[in-house]
C-alpha cells in the first residue's frame, strides 16, 4: 500500500484573483464614510442625519443576515428596533439605568422576541412567518398606545440620556462616531461570519436546505442563530435610536418604519456586506436631502421596487459586484493553477470504511413502488456499483441510505446500527457523505469555499470564535483552506479554486462535490452518476480518483451508467430493475448475464 499522507503543503490564496484590486463596493462605502463624517461636521442637521443613517445601517445589517443571507423574509425588523428603543427608554428614564445596561437589555429583548417569533418558522412555511411578523408589527404599534402606563402613550418618553463611558459623554459628533464605530465593528463581525461555515450554511438554507443537511448542518439551530443575531442587532440599534432622539413617541414607529428595513436590504443588495450601507444612502439619506422627495417616500419605494426588479434584481451592491466581476475576469488565474493532482492525492487521512447492510427495503411514492424489497450487503472499503435503467430506483436508494427519504419498510444498518428513522443531518454525522445527480453547490461561492463547507461537521471553532477571528478559528480556517485546495487538486480543479461554482459545467460541479464530500472524511461515500457530462480524459481521471478513495479506506457506492468505468473499478455490481434486484456479482458475472442485457436493451434507457 502506498503512503497515504501527502506531504506537499500549499498555502492557498484566499483572496481570489479579484481581491488584489479593492472591490468597487468597498471603495464606494469608504467614500460614503468620508462624506458622512465630513457633512456631519458641517451643521447639526447633517450630523443628526448621519447619526440616524449609521443607526439604520446597524439595524439593516442584522436584517441582512436573516433575510439576505438566510433568505427568511421578516416584516418585523422595525418593530424589533421599536421594542429595543422602548426598552432603553423605559429602563433609563423610569428606572434610572445607565445607557450601557439599558442597551444590553434592549439587545436581549430584541433577541428574545425575535427567537420567539422565529420558533414557529422552524416548522411552518416561510409564508406563515411573514404573516406572523406582520401581526407582531401591528401588535407592537397598538401596544405603544394601549400600555400607556408603561410607554407613556402618545406623549412618549422624554429625557433619554446619552451614552457615556469613563466620564466621556457621547453627544453630537461623539455619538455619531460611537454609532459609526459600532457599525464598523458589526461589519467586521458580519464579514467574519459570512466567510465561514456559518455563513455558508445560512446561504445553503436559503437555497433549500438539502445541501446543508447533507453536510451535517442542524438547520433548526442555524435558523435560530439567524433570528437571535438579527433580533439582538435590531434591539441594539433601538437603544442608540432612543438615545439619539432623546424623546420617543409612537409616531416614530409607523408601519412603514418596519418595511423600511426590508427595502433597504432588498434594494441595497441582499447577501452583500455593503448592501445595507448602499441601501441606507439611497433610500434614507438621499430622500432626506432632497426634501421634496420625503413626502413621496412610499411612492418612491414602490417605483424603486419596480425599477429595481427589472433593472437591478440583485440590488445596488449586487449590480456593482457584477460590474466588478466583469472588470476582474480579465485578470490572470490564481497561483493555485500550478498545483498538480499528486499534491492532492490521498490528502485525506485514512479512514475505516463503513459496512452497509440493507434488508427488505421498500419505498412507495403514492402509488409508485420505487423500491421493492431490496437487500444488499456492501463490504467495508470496497467499490460497489449500482446500475440499472432510468427510473429503476437507484437515486431513491441513495436518498434512503443518506436519510433524505424515510423508508416504507425494511432496515438499513450502517456498521451494524439501524439508521431507518434518522434524518440526513444525523446520518451525515455518522460519516456518510454524498453527491447529487444534479449538483447542489452554492453557485455564488468559490469552488474552494464550497469544498470548505464540506468540513462543516468537523470544524470545532464556535460561532463566537469565528465572529471575532480568535486564534483557533483563524488556524482552523487556514488548515482547512489548505486541505480544500489539495482536494481540488485531486479532482483536477485547483486552478479554478477561486471561481464561482455556478460558472462550471455540471460534470465538473460533480467533481467539486466529490472534493466537498472528501473533506468531510467519509467512511461511506455515495456518488450519483459521477461520470455524467465528463470527457473521455476526465473519465480516466475519475477512475483514478475512485481508486485513490478506495485506498484511503472509504467504502464507495456509486450509481453509474458508464459500463466501462464500472467494469474497470467496481468490486461488486448490483443491478436494479423496477425497484428490485435483478442481478448481483462481480462486473464480469453481471455484465455477461442474459437477464441484465435484456433489462438494458429492452428496458427504458
Ligand atoms: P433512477 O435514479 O434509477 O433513474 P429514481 O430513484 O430517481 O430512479 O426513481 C425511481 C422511481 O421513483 C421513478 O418512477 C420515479 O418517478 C419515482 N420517484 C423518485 N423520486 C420521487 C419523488 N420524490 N416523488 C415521487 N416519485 C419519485
Ligand atoms: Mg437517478
Amino acid at each position: 500500500m502506498k503512503p497515504l499522507i501527502a506531504t506537499s503543503l500549499v498555502s492557498p490564496q484566499r483572496a481570489g484573483p479579484g481581491l488584489a484590486m479593492p472591490s468597487l463596493s468597498l471603495v464606494a462605502c469608504a467614500l460614503m464614510v468620508l462624506v458622512a463624517a465630513g457633512t456631519a461636521l458641517v451643521n447639526s442637521y447633517y450630523l443628526l442625519l448621519m447619526t440616524f443613517a449609521a443607526i439604520y445601517m446597524v439595524a439593516a445589517m442584522g436584517l441582512n443576515l436573516l433575510t439576505g443571507y438566510a433568505g427568511i423574509v421578516s416584516i418585523a425588523h422595525g418593530a424589533l428596533v421599536c421594542v429595543g428603543t422602548y426598552a432603553t427608554a423605559i429602563a433609563s428614564v423610569r428606572y434610572g439605568w445607565g445607557f450601557w445596561p439599558s442597551a444590553v437589555l434592549s439587545a436581549s429583548v430584541g433577541l428574545g422576541f425575535s427567537v420567539v417569533l422565529g420558533l414557529p418558522a422552524l416548522r411552518l412555511s416561510s409564508w406563515y412567518f411573514v404573516l406572523i411578523t406582520i401581526a407582531f408589527t401591528l401588535a407592537v404599534t397598538a401596544m405603544l398606545n394601549d400600555l400607556r402606563g408603561f410607554t407613556g402613550g402618545y406623549g412618549g418618553i422624554v429625557g433619554i440620556p446619552k451614552p457615556s463611558l469613563a466620564g466621556v459623554r457621547f453627544d453630537g459628533f461623539g455619538l455619531f462616531a460611537l454609532v459609526g464605530g459600532v457599525a464598523a465593528l458589526l461589519w467586521w463581525v458580519m464579514h467574519n461570519l459570512i466567510d465561514s461555515r456559518i455563513g455558508w450554511a445560512l446561504q445553503s438554507i436559503r437555497e433549500g436546505d438539502v445541501r446543508a443537511r447533507a453536510n451535517g448542518v442542524s438547520t433548526a439551530r442555524l435558523r435560530l442563530f439567524a433570528f437571535a443575531f438579527s433580533g439582538a442587532v435590531a434591539g441594539l440599534a433601538g437603544a442608540f435610536y432612543a438615545s439619539a432622539k432623546g424623546v420617543v413617541t409612537p409616531e416614530d414607529f409607523s408601519f412603514d418604519f418596519s418595511i423600511f428595513f426590508l427595502f433597504v436590504v432588498v434594494l441595497g443588495g441582499p447577501a452583500r456586506l455593503s448592501g445595507p450601507m448602499l441601501g441606507v444612502a439611497a433610500f434614507y439619506v438621499l430622500p432626506e436631502l432632497l426634501d421634496s422627495l420625503k413626502e413621496y417616500r412610499m411612492i418612491a419605494y414602490g417605483v424603486g421596487l419596480l425599477a429595481f426588479s427589472v433593472f437591478l434584481p440583485e440590488g445596488l451592491a449586487g449590480a456593482i459586484a457584477r460590474f466588478d466581476d466583469r472588470r476582474q475576469a480579465r485578470r490572470a488565474t490564481s497561483p493555485a493553477a500550478t498545483l498538480p493532482r499528486d499534491a492532492g492525492a490521498a490528502t485525506v487521512e485514512p479512514v475505516r470504511g463503513m459496512a452497509l447492510a440493507i434488508r427488505g427495503l421498500a419505498k412507495d411514492f403514492g402509488g409508485v413502488r420505487a423500491l421493492d424489497g431490496v437487500s444488499l450487503d456492501v463490504q467495508p472499503g470496497s467499490i460497489h456499483a449500482i446500475v440499472g435503467p432510468n427510473g429503476s430506483g437507484k437515486t431513491t436508494l441513495l436518498n434512503m441510505i443518506s436519510g433524505f427519504y424515510p423508508a416504507s419498510a425494511g432496515s438499513i444498518l450502517l456498521d451494524g446500527a439501524e439508521v431507518v428513522g434518522r434524518g440526513p443531518t444525523s446520518i451525515a454525522r455518522l460519516g456518510v457523505q454524498r453527491t447529487f445527480q444534479t449538483p447542489k453547490l452554492l453557485g455564488e461561492l468559490s469552488l474552494l469555499e464550497n469544498v470548505r463547507f464540506g468540513a462543516y461537521a468537523r470544524e470545532r471553532s464556535s460561532g463566537l470564535e469565528i465572529a471575532f477571528r480568535l486564534p483557533r478559528a483563524r488556524h482552523e480556517a487556514a488548515a482547512l483552506d489548505a486541505e480544500a485546495l489539495r482536494l481540488l487538486a485531486l479532482v483536477g480543479l485547483a486552478g479554478r479554486a477561486h471561481e464561482h461554482a455556478a460558472l462550471l459545467p455540471h460534470g465538473q460541479q460533480r467533481l467539486v462535490e466529490i472534493a466537498r464530500a472528501l473533506i468531510g472524511r467519509p467512511k461511506l461515500l455515495l456518488l450519483d452518476e459521477p461520470a455524467a457530462g465528463l470527457s473521455m480524459g476526465e473519465l480516466d481521471e475519475l477512475g483514478d480518483l475512485m481508486r485513490t478513495i478506495r485506498r484511503m479506506g472509504t467504502t464507495l457506492i456509486m450509481v453509474e451508467h458508464h459500463i466501462e468505468l464500472v467494469a474497470s473499478i467496481a468490486n461488486t455490481v448490483t443491478v436494479l430493475d423496477q425497484g428490485r434486484i435483478l442481478a448481483e456479482g462481480t462486473p464480469e458475472q453481471v455484465f455477461s448475464s442474459a437477464a441484465v442485457v435484456h433489462a438494458y436493451t429492452g428496458g427504458a434507457r
